[in-house]
């Protein structure tokens, strides 16, 4: 087998939600969108769920549908992009909650499914998705009297603790909430880290869950072990890989590695990327192509069968530093060929 070894940790998982869960001055929910930030939602969610979580978060009524197949009845799913025309069916069939984003979507859904759940979108400044303070001013009073579930908006910010960005968000929308008698939500990973006055109700951590930053003191959830193929000998002044962007400066020895950018491995993080071998650095070299990348190895005192890009040496966030990204890209990169593997 020449595929690397994808492994999750689902113990981790869990103790980065119960960490995030005891620091949450409310009830803390679970985001899984994006098939759970690329990790395989069906066994993040039931872990998560077993872990204590009773609400979870999606991009689309799809991942809705799927994530209420692997949990069964009873935990809520709540649908970042509301009631799109064509879910009536998802969400009706899979007890899905959406949040509702315009007008536009809260006649839709009260038209296509009277009295069905639903929470409510506000933007408090990000531009992206929810109703404006003018819009909701509107629509206030018929979308209370329908019964929403939850009301929430979401931060531009929330990872920069110092920005002002987060404190005008807050004011935002305690105004566009005052005197409501609804379950209210604000903060994501980087909101819970902000304090309590940013947690409200109910918490929807993402990336800290993953292991991801801000959540600095989350345990690494993803190791990726990428198996050696072949190590060979340069001489000083021979070229590697395409565009001949590495040349050996000393007698250099070289492993190539199985895997690539069509592994989710960007091509971007090359002259930046390292590997570990038994805990040992060894830099990438030359460019990563689309199944293979390039290891200098010299200074490891053995030929190692394979070496270790993502775990206890290297995070998400280092990689992403190396890629110029960041670890939730990395980690919804992951995987399109990757043997997965979960350990409790
Ligand atoms: C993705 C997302 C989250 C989770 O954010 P993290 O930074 O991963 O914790 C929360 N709320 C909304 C609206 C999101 O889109």
């Amino acid at each position: 087998m020449s595929t690397a070894d994808l492994t999750i940790d689902l113990g981790a998982l869990a103790q980065n939600w119960r960490a995030l869960d005891a620091m949450s001055r409310a009830e803390t929910g679970a985001v899984v969108k994006a098939n759970g930030y690329g990790l395989g939602v069906e066994r993040v969610a039931k872990v998560l769920a077993q872990a204590g979580a009773r609400r979870f978060f999606v991009a689309v009524a799809e991942e809705g549908a799927a994530l209420r197949q692997a949990l069964g009845p009873g935990p809520e799913i709540n649908v970042f992009s509301g009631h799109m025309e064509g879910d009536t069916a998802l969400i009706r069939d899979h007890a899905l909650v959406p949040m509702l984003n315009s007008i536009d979507q809260m006649l839709r859904h009260v038209e296509a499914l009277p009295g069905h759940a639903f929470g409510v979108q506000l933007d408090s400044g990000m531009n992206r998705l929810g109703m404006e303070p003018a819009e909701w001013a509107a629509l206030r009073d018929i979308a209370l009297g329908q019964g929403p579930r939850l009301i929430m908006s979401h931060l531009a910010c929330a990872d920069e603790p110092d920005h002002p960005m987060n404190a005008q968000q807050l004011r935002v929308f305690k105004e566009m909430t005052a005197d409501l008698d609804v379950p209210l939500s604000l903060a994501s990973t980087g909101g819970i880290l902000l304090g309590p006055a940013y947690h409200f109700d109910v918490t929807r951590p993402g990336i800290g869950v993953y292991g991801g930053r801000p959540f600095a003191e989350a345990r690494p959830v993803v190791h990726l072990d990428v198996p050696v193929i072949q190590i060979r000998e340069l001489e000083p002044g021979e070229t590697v890989g395409y565009g001949n962007t590495w040349g050996a400066q000393r007698r250099t020895r070289l492993a190539t590695i199985a895997a690539g950018y069509g592994d989710g491995l960007i091509r971007a993080m090359g002259p930046r990327a390292q590997v570990f071998a038994d805990g040992r650095r060894c830099p990438v070299v030359g460019r990563v192509s689309m199944d293979l990348i390039t290891v200098d190895i010299t200074d490891l005192d053995h030929d190692p069968a394979d070496v270790q890009l993502l775990g206890a040496d290297q995070g998400v966030d280092d990689l992403a530093d190396a890629a110029g990204t960041i670890g939730y890209e990395i980690l919804t990169s992951l995987g399109a060929r990757h043997a997965r593997r979960f350990i409790e």
